[in-house]
């Protein structure tokens, strides 16, 4: 269904946390290009719903605003159903295509985060200063670092539209990952909050949740946020933490408490999270500090041995 602000050939296949928004462009008739692409998990369900919007056209082109797992899990399978990468192509941020197509692991997030995504190769990179055509229109890109260092947003300067990956939510902002290691986040962030207020969008897309025009609103409670988070940078390397663990949740909808403890202490970024701001204490200990974080706030329940996820209210 088409939402007020959208230009026509602009449609959100709104997903949940585990996978982020894609956002799909009609180029003319003939073809399409979708922005993100979810997790790997959910590739078959992503294919899916772009194939059910973009009822007989081709999908020719796919584009990245950022490389987490749960924006560039499909990428893999899309270009397949596609046809492979002769008939579509794959955009990422420029930071990345070095790593991407030497499919470097250390070097992208996957395994630092232990999580999943199928691997690809991209055929080109954009940049800040860039303009991408898709749907027809001219979107303008931006840098947008904080949450990712190599993330970009996309601006759409007559409808006002804007794409924001996990920059901005209607609630917030993705995990400033980079501050949970001990190194500098904050700053960009407030920053890339800066650049989005100056582009005064009558509409945001972000990567999850649904499109919203309270743009101003949304900017004020990010500003809290970050103002909460770089008082007490323990508290966001906490929240960072549940925000990892709860989407090993989502993943598996109930694990066992050892197969999750397990995982958690061979989670590379965690183990560094918890050396920098818990150093005297034991990943064990972090962990059900972490896990009894989560069931207090009604996301996840322990039954028997298992951990189960749970939907907040
Ligand atoms: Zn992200």
């Amino acid at each position: 269904m088409p939402i007020p602000f959208l230009p026509l050939s602009v449609h959100v296949l709104e997903r949940g946390w585990l996978s982020a928004n894609s956002i799909l462009f009609f180029d003319d008739d003939d073809t399409a290009s979708v922005v993100d692409t979810g997790y790997v998990l959910h590739a078959a369900q992503t294919v899916a719903l772009v194939r059910l919007a973009m009822g007989s056209r081709k999908l020719t082109r796919i584009v990245n605003t950022h490389l987490h797992s749960d924006h560039c899990g499909g990428n893999a399978a899309l270009q397949a159903a596609a046809g492979g990468a002769a008939c579509c192509t794959i955009t990422v941020p420029v930071g990345e295509l070095q790593a991407v197509n030497a499919w470097d692991e250390d070097a992208l997030s996957f395994r630092a985060t232990g999580q999943h995504a199928a691997g690809f190769s991209a055929a080109d990179s954009i940049a800040a200063g860039d303009t991408l055509c898709l749907g027809g229109l001219r979107w303008r890109v931006y840098a947008a670092p904080g949450h990712d260092p190599h993330a970009l947003i996309l601006f759409q300067p007559e409808a006002r539209v804007l794409i924001s990956g996990d920059a901005l939510w209607e609630h917030g902002f993705g995990v400033i990952f980079p501050e949970m290691v001990g190194e500098a986040g904050f700053g960009a962030t407030r920053e890339t909050l800066q650049v989005i207020e100056a582009l005064e969008p009558a509409c945001v897309i972000p990567g999850h949740g649904a499109p919203f025009v309270d743009v101003a609103a949304s900017l004020v409670r990010a500003r809290s946020r970050l103002r909460a988070f770089e008082d007490d940078p323990k508290r966001h390397a906490r929240h960072g933490l549940r925000v990892l663990l709860k989407f090993q949740l989502l993943q598996q909808q109930s694990i066992d408490r050892e197969a999750l403890q397990a995982w958690f202490e061979a989670a590379d970024l965690v183990t560094r999270t918890a050396r920098c701001f818990w150093p005297g204490c034991k990943v064990r200990t972090v962990f059900s500090e972490t896990l009894d974080g989560l069931v207090l706030a009604g996301a996840a329940r322990l039954d028997a041995g298992l951990v189960c996820n749970a939907e907040t209210a």
